[in-house]
């Protein structure tokens, strides 16, 4: 698995890295923004490492001209500031997780696991409802591409449409075991979806209810 990890701080980038290929991951480094953003559109990597707060570029500018470029490897972001509004902002740009520093690298380790684990029983499978159709292989909805915590959300929700999928269910079969402290954002994920499908015009929409759960239903 090759990774890209973006990170300014010399000690700790250096710290992290070996940590990382000690447990069999391929580790390129980037230093600081503008490096970041040329490798990480190659779209060599399996998943990118994203800090924040990075010299010339910041990670979150990076991530936005990666996701606009159509490139969809699962970026995890990384921020000393732990600030919920800093964790949005990240999730909304397409981020499919977030890191607060200091962690413990086997803590990151476990949600790049997370995110390059695919639920099985969406493998190579399209799933259809009312005039939405989901390639959970290419992880697109109508077309729009979607990224690797959307394409499990909506892969859950599609193969029960009507019916109400708890949160979570869907937290356990989309973040795996690594779902604590994530509850908060699950909303994030099904407004970008929503947004994703107002784009497309769909009749379909997500509905919650509250404290319970989601699910898809025709307007
Ligand atoms: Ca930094």
């Amino acid at each position: 698995m090759r990774i890209l990890y973006v990170e300014d701080e010399k000690f700790l980038a250096d710290a992290v890295k070996h940590n990382l290929e000690k447990n069999d991951f391929v580790v390129d480094h980037a230093a600081d923004g503008e490096e970041g953003l040329n490798m990480a559109i190659s779209g060599i990597y399996d998943c990118i490492v994203l800090d924040i707060m990075l010299p010339k570029l910041s990670g979150i500018e990076i991530l936005e001209r990666v996701r606009e470029r159509k490139i969809e490897t699962p970026v995890i972001m990384l921020s000393a500031l732990s600030e919920v509004e800093d964790k949005v902002r990240g999730l909304n740009c397409g981020a499919d997780d977030y890191l607060a520093k200091p962690f413990k690298t086997v803590e990151l380790i476990a949600r790049i696991n997370a995110l390059m684990r695919r639920p099985a029983a969406v493998k190579d499978e399209k799933y259809q409802y009312s005039d939405l159709t989901f390639d959970a292989k290419e992880k697109t909805l109508n077309g729009e591409a979607l990224t690797a915590k959307e394409a499990g959300i909506i892969g859950e929700l599609i193969k029960t449409p009507g019916k109400l999928v708890q949160k979570e269910f869907l937290l356990s079969k989309v973040w795996g075991g690594e779902a604590y402290g994530e509850d908060n954002y699950i909303e994030v994920y099904m407004s970008r979806l929503r947004k994703t499908m107002r784009k497309i015009g769909t009749k379909v929409q997500i509905k919650t209810s509250r404290g319970l759960g989601y699910k898809l239903i025709e307007a």
